[in-house]
């Protein structure tokens, strides 16, 4: 580049691309060399995408050696190097439908295509983890190694060797397979499932080292070891995507390509596609999405491949991507923000819940101020501070949480987070049980505990009392007006008219709401006592089985284990709480004020058995249920339910982190559904709402912001 291409430029342009490249070099090696990133891919995207636009205001200010025209990062000294005979690029990405749409004309046009030509493409989950390329000679596998820049990678050969699901040689394993051509090179994503991430995780918080940040990272990470012990001990895994240099075959299509390699003995992913336009591809992207947070690993989008090979060798590549294929990728997950306080949050039941207070950040277009700390154990082993740059993470409807620090941009300012000795509502002293991870303030009259469990008590799924939300319920204990549920029925209207902002009329609603909710179901009042582990599922089943509260107030642990879908925790839980004198009190106390029971809206005379003759097996953990809850809503409804999958199983529902029957069920090619899509089942069949909703979380909604904190 001359100086004079420079020429009017101003100066703070020139200023701005010198330092988002060296601002971008150092995240690249960050991620590609140390695999420990310091900031959040979506930031690393913002700031790629900031060059890029500034390049194209300016095409004469790039440089061949701008991260906007180069792939990866040259590799590492520690390893051999491999060239790859061709070129292994990155992906150009979009986030946006209307990005994809542009993709899609940009192809035509270079083809000098009319824009309503429907193209076909391949559409493949972008598995998030690292890029490999494998080289078969005589169907033997000779040398694997990482993409590093694109042109030249590392030779990991060994480690790779490690990976049970990568065929040291490649077979004929059906009849119609092609020939093993005399030399292929195989493209291919080498990834953790979930599972084994977090068990990685998990040993390296113990050990006190930092965890990686995303799977991607740990599976980099696991492979460019030195020593392929290492690597073995790591269940990393391969989905083949597809091919490089090829001698003695020839592919006509990426859809051949996808459907050939599993012939041959190569695993590729069960959800790849071929669809006939760049809508349906858009349509994929949506269906995947919402699977997402039920698949066994992690994925950040769907690749859209232009399925005709010749049309690839038209098209041809850019610096660093090929113009045939795009990633359209999903909302990110996660971010990096400041940790700026840490509150501890007292529960219904007592359990201490460290918050992070964090500066407001932006993650997949929701507002974060908040997230879990989950323990004081998590804190320690991390050695998270207050000040620190944090990992937060955010996915589906999970709470918040906090990942990990970002050690390496302290400043020396942060500060220790003093865990409380004492309950920071009440002040009693905290205790915590043998084996138990959670601190609990076992004082019963905590004020805290006494609000969450008003309002549980008032919610919309327990006794729906309209216009009792977190803020009257912590003025009425504050006002000392209210100390358990049983005293709301206690409250007169002068006594509500007390609460800041209550005139008559507000008064008197808020009066009306709490009579009327007197008139209930057993399950909603079951519900509604916060006994622990009794969800809304369980407080039903309760409700069917004893018909009456007498009956269930006078249940064993052995009465209440012998059915199905209540565990022994639950039934320990469920007997102390009707044991305790003072919970008697309260339950008489509102026996007393006329809380009655209406017939089950859902009694086992009215269910109509809308899954009779279908057989369900559940894998993985879901939000809405715990998984006996689930089993035991299913046969409710007249369904079977089984532990094992077979051709017999009409569905299997897939939760978070799902085990080996998710994979039989893509191998017999039986009908998966995510939890969403399960509860869609149930509501298209009629089944009444309150089998199904949970209360939302209210990690976001803090408590006694008042005065408290
Ligand atoms: P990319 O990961 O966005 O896309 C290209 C890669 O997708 C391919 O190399 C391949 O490995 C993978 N892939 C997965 N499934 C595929 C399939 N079915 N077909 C084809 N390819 C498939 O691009 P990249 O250049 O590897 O990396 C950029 C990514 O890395 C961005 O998401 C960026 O945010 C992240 N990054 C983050 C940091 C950071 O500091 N946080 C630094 C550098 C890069």
């Amino acid at each position: 580049m001359t100086q004079r291409n420079q020429e009017g430029v101003p100066e703070e342009i020139l200023e701005k691309i010198k330092r988002l490249r060296e601002e971008i070099e150092y995240h690249n090696y960050r991620y590609y060399v140390l695999d420990s990133p310091v900031i959040s891919d979506a930031e690393y995207d913002a700031l790629m995408r900031e060059l890029r636009e500034l390049e194209a205001k300016y095409p004469q200010l790039i440089t061949p050696d701008s991260p906007t025209q180069r792939v990866g990062f040259k590799p590492a000294e520690a390893f051999k190097e491999v060239s790859h005979r061709e070129p292994m690029l990155s992906l150009d990405d979009a986030i946006e439908e209307q990005e994809v749409y542009e993709f899609d004309q940009r192809i035509k046009r270079f083809l000098n295509l009319s824009p309503d030509t429907p193209i076909e493409y391949t559409v493949e989950p972008k598995i998030d983890g690292v890029a490999v390329e494998l080289v078969y000679e005589e169907g033997f596998l000779t040398v694997a190694s990482t993409r590093g820049d694109g042109y030249v990678g590392e030779d990991v050969t060994n480690n790779i060797k490690t990976i049970k699901t990568i065929p040291l040689r490649l077979r004929k394993f059906e009849e119609d397979a092609p020939e093993i051509p005399r030399r292929i090179d195989i493209r291919g994503e080498v990834y953790l499932n979930i599972e084994e991430f977090k068990r990685i995780n998990e040993e390296r918080i113990q050990r006190k080292e930092l965890p990686f940040a995303n799977p991607r990272n740990a599976a980099a990470g696991s492979l460019r070891q030195l020593d392929p012990q290492i690597t073995a001990q790591r269940k990393l895994d391969i989905f083949c995507y597809g091919i490089g240099y090829v001698e003695g075959h020839i592919f006509k299509t990426q859809w051949e390509v996808l459907q050939t390699l599993p012939k041959w003995g190569l695993k590729i992913n069960p959800l790849v596609k071929l669809v006939p336009n760049i809508e349906e591809a858009i349509k994929y992207h949506h269906e995947i999405e919402k699977i997402r947070s039920t698949l066994p690993y992690e994925i950040d989008g769907v690749v859209i491949k232009v399925n005709d090979l010749s049309l690839w060798e038209k098209l041809g590549l850019k610096a660093r991507s090929p113009r045939y294929a795009l990633a359209y990728k999903f909302q990110p997950t996660q971010a990096t923000t400041q940790l700026i306080e840490v509150v501890f949050q007292v529960g219904r039941t007592g359990a201490i819940t460290p918050v992070a207070v964090l500066k407001p950040v932006k993650i997949g277009g929701v507002i974060v101020e908040r997230a879990t700390l989950h323990n004081e154990d998590f804190i320690k082993n991390l050695d998270i501070k207050i000040g620190d740059y944090v990992l937060v993470q955010r996915a589906g409807d999970v709470i918040p949480e906090i990942v990990m620090p970002i050690k390496d941009r302290r400043t020396g300012l942060e500060r220790e987070i003093a865990f409380p000795t004492h309950c920071p509502i009440c002040g009693t002293k905290l205790i915590k049980k043998q084996g138990e991870a959670i601190w609990r303030c076992p004082n019963r009259g905590c004020f805290a505990q006494g609000v969450r469990k008003i309002i549980h008590f008032a919610s919309r799924n327990a006794m729906n009392i309209e216009g009792l939300g977190s803020r009257v319920a912590e003025e009425l204990v504050e006002k000392g007006l209210v100390q358990n549920p049983a005293d709301l029925y206690y409250l007169k209207l002068e006594d509500l008219m007390k609460l800041s902002g209550f005139a008559y009329k507000k008064a008197k609603n808020l009066y009306q709401a709490i009579q009327r909710s007197k008139k209930t179901s057993l399950s909603r009042f079951l519900y509604a006592l916060g006994i622990r582990h009794v969800g809304e599922a369980m407080a039903q089943l309760l409700a069917q089985r004893f018909k009456t509260l007498e009956k269930i107030l006078q249940a064993t642990q052995g009465d209440l284990t012998s059915i199905p879908g209540v565990g022994p925790e639950a039934a320990r839980s469920i007997v102390e709480f009707f044991k305790d004198e003072e919970n008697q009190r309260m339950i008489q106390r509102l026996l007393q004020v006329g809380i009655a029971f209406e017939e089950e809206i859902v009694s086992e005379e009215k269910v109509s058995p809308v899954l009779k003759g279908l057989t369900f097996v559940f894998t993985g953990a879901l939000k809405n249920f715990t998984r006996e809850e689930a089993k035991e809503l299913v046969i409710k409804l007249g369904g079977k339910v089984s532990d094992s999958v077979s051709k017999n199983t009409d569905y299997v529902v897939v939760g978070a982190e799902p085990g080996s029957k998710y994979q039989r069920a893509l191998t017999l090619g039986v009908k998966t559904l995510s939890e969403e899509e399960f509860l869609k089942l149930l509501r298209d069949q009629g089944v009444p709402e309150n089998l199904l909703k949970k209360e939302p979380s209210n990690l976001d909604k803090p408590l006694f912001t008042r005065s408290l904190f």
